[in-house]
């Protein structure tokens, strides 16, 4: 009898080298990193706000080698301080499976962190390893929370200049026919050239102007949420635990047990994206003032002002 040689079933995220193709200033705010490497021929092509982590180099010590399969984590938290490198959240704003290529939009922002001063640094030929979703998997990859149910009246995008590239990628991937408003609070009005349209959407861009963060959009969503609702029944005014966004994660996405969505159709289906005591504040609006059913709405905080992301 032939041996049978069992192998693993591949993981649904993985481990990418990459290195810095390209640098582009694409606006005050937005520098754009297209990196490339052979193995990004397995990376998946989601689209809409698909996330992934960028491990960072040290200075001085680079990129500690990880292990390539599921163990890396565990691996990672092992390591010594000096050889443990930073970690941090970004979207994939495009990819090109045949160029071996992915595009991150990172926001180039005055307070140093690890990726932040990465962005400033780094130039072609820069070394880093991405943890992405694995096209070799056979099934969901998760990290991707924007998940409309398929029959939607109208959509609300509303984040900050860390939730642009998922709200472009949306934009891109969204079907001629949806209906929608995307509201966008940027450091700077001429960071728009960013976000493309959608012949479906009103997209608005508001610049902050260093105005505090989080206000302009706050009133977008007040004024036009309840455009969007009109003749829609809300659900009874719900009642709020609220999240310490200092000590707690802010983050509800709705799903179904699959990982699908949380409903078959609705009027309007909400996703907010930003700094979280804002995407707090508008979360509150939306489901206590408002009385919008919180399994049509998706709250993610994708930062905290004054605390890194750990
Ligand atoms: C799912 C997800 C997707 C994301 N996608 C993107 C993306 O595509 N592009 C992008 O640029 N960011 C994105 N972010 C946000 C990004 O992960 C954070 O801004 C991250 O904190 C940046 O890391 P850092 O090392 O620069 O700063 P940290 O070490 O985390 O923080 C250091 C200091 O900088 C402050 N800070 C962090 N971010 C900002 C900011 N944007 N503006 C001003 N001050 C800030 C913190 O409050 C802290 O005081 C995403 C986050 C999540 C959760």
């Amino acid at each position: 009898m032939a041996a049978v040689t069992a192998t693993a079933p591949a993981p649904p995220f993985r481990l990418f080298a990459v290195t810095v193709r390209r640098i582009v200033d694409l606006s005050p705010s937005f520098r754009r990193f297209t990196l490339v490497g052979d193995e990004l021929q397995h990376f998946a092509d989601n689209g809409f706000d698909q996330r992934i982590k960028l491990i960072l180099p040290l200075e001085g010590a680079g990129i500690t080698p990880l292990p390539a399969n599921d163990d890396w984590y565990a691996a990672w938290r092992e390591l010594p301080d000096h050889q443990r490198n930073p970690i941090r959240t970004y979207t994939v704003r495009q990819t090109r499976a045949v160029d071996r290529e992915i595009d991150v939009d990172v926001v180039v922002h005055p307070v140093s962190g690890p990726a932040s001063r990465w962005a400033e640094d780094a130039v072609i030929g820069s070394e880093l390893v991405i943890v992405g979703p694995n096209a070799q998997h056979d099934g969901p990859h998760g990290g991707v929370d924007f998940l409309p149910p398929a029959h939607t009246d109208m959509i609300l995008l509303a984040g900050d200049e860390t939730a642009l590239p998922a709200i472009a990628s949306i934009l891109e991937r969204l079907p001629l026919t949806a209906r929608g408003t995307a509201l966008l609070e940027v450091p700077r009005e001429d960071d728009a050239v960013c976000v493309p349209s959608h012949p479906g959407f009103d997209v608005r861009v508001f610049g902050r102007n260093g105005r505090p963060s989080g206000e302009l959009l706050l009133d977008a969503v007040r004024e036009t949420a309840p455009q969007l609702l009109r003749g829609a029944p809300a659900t009874e005014s719900t009642e709020l635990t609220d999240v310490d966004v200092d000590s707690e994660l802010l983050w509800e996405v709705p799903s179904d047990e699959h990982g699908g969505p949380a409903r078959e159709a609705t009027a309007l289906y909400s996703w907010l994206a930003g700094e979280a005591g804002a995407i707090k504040a508008i979360r509150r609006h939306l489901v206590s003032e408002l009385g919008i059913d919180r399994k049509t709405v998706a709250f993610m905080g994708y930062w905290r002002l004054g605390r890194s992301e750990n």
